[in-house]
């Protein structure tokens, strides 16, 4: 509200995980270190709230911890709290709509606060308000979780399952779910710590039934999944991958080895230079499959 910043453009950043910086922002950098995380529990629902600065996976092991079931399935996604509902985020068969109640946020232009109820936030596929006609205009402050004491083991996604089956693990906890989680994504993603990266760099595209039907009957193998209302879901992984970019290096930038969803920074790569990998592979699977993907990743100029 300082006068002095009021001009000003402004980014507010949790721990940098989903965005690609083209340029040094030429602006105020707000970095967000809300804290604390409080629970309330009323018979077998469990209600907590933790401040948008702490850090996602963090909030993860202290409801693993604590027995409140819900977000175990979302283990290790590296960021903040605060980013969570930006783009919904989702891993392994479950999104944060599932277990959001409500966040409180602090409106730029009036100085205000609101919360926003899950109808509010119009959760999508990676996507809500915040990404599209809200962009820019709130400051998420703290975030509540509707969670229960009664697990609901969501085993969807056949990888769970096997590793599970590996451990020897018939009846799995929370906290099973979790370290299975756990290991599969260490597996299979890059750690950002050690390799820049922002996660999928696209979004899953989804297309209307005929349009499928023509891409499966020219390409039979086409991984896709039911998205409901005639929609199907295809694996971006899978359709760049078709197009021989999996493990490839381009100067300084990459796709990851084990997923080409992933684009990766060897080292000293620019924000342009990754964005125009992006913008390669883009132009690559629509070429073969008359698709277009869609950036997911945030990208600041
Ligand atoms: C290895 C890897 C794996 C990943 N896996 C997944 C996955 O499985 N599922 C998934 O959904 N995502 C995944 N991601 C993406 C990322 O983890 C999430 O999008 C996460 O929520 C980003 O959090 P962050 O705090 O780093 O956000 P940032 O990158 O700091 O910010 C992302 C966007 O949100 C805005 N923002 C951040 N905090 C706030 C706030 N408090 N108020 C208002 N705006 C804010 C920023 O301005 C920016 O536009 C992955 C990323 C990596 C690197």
């Amino acid at each position: 509200m300082d006068p002095q910043w009021k001009e000003t453009p402004r980014l507010v950043m949790g721990g940098g995980s989903n965005m690609l910086l083209l340029d040094d922002y030429d602006g105020l950098v707000i970095r967000m270190n809300i804290r604390g995380i409080e629970h309330r529990i009323s018979h077998n629902d469990v209600f907590v709230e933790a401040g948008a600065g702490e850090v996602w996976n963090d909030l993860v092991n202290y409801c693993v911890a604590h027995q409140y079931a819900g977000l175990e399935n979302l283990s290790l996604i590296p960021g903040s709290v605060g980013a969570s509902p930006i783009q919904n985020i989702g891993a392994y068969g479950v999104e944060l709509k599932d277990v959001f109640a409500s966040c409180r946020a602090f409106e730029i232009a009036s100085g205000t606060f609101k919360t926003f109820t899950k109808a509010d936030c119009g959760f999508g596929y990676r996507e809500s308000v915040f990404k599209t006609e809200l962009k820019g205009q709130y400051i998420i402050t703290c975030v509540k979780f509707h969670l229960s004491l009664i697990p609901n083991i969501n085993l969807r996604y056949g990888a769970i399952e096997q590793e599970l089956q590996n451990r020897g693990i018939s009846t799995p906890t929370i906290k099973d779910v979790s370290q299975v989680v756990s290991h599969i994504r260490v597996s299979k993603l890059p750690d950002p710590s050690t390799i820049g990266n922002a996660g999928s760099f696209f979004k899953n595209p989804v297309i209307d039934k005929d349009t499928f039907n023509r891409l499966h009957q020219q390409f039979p193998n086409v991984v896709n999944y039911p998205a409901g209302d005639g929609l199907v879901k295809l694996a971006a992984g899978w359709l760049i991958e078709q197009c021989g970019w999996k493990g490839k290096t381009v100067g300084n930038t990459g796709t990851w080895k084990n997923q080409a969803l992933v684009l990766v920074n060897h080292g000293g790569a620019t924000g342009t230079e990754i964005y125009a990998l992006s913008s390669q592979i883009i132009d690559s699977v629509y070429t073969k499959f008359g698709v277009s993907l869609e950036r997911e990743v945030n990208i600041i100029s």
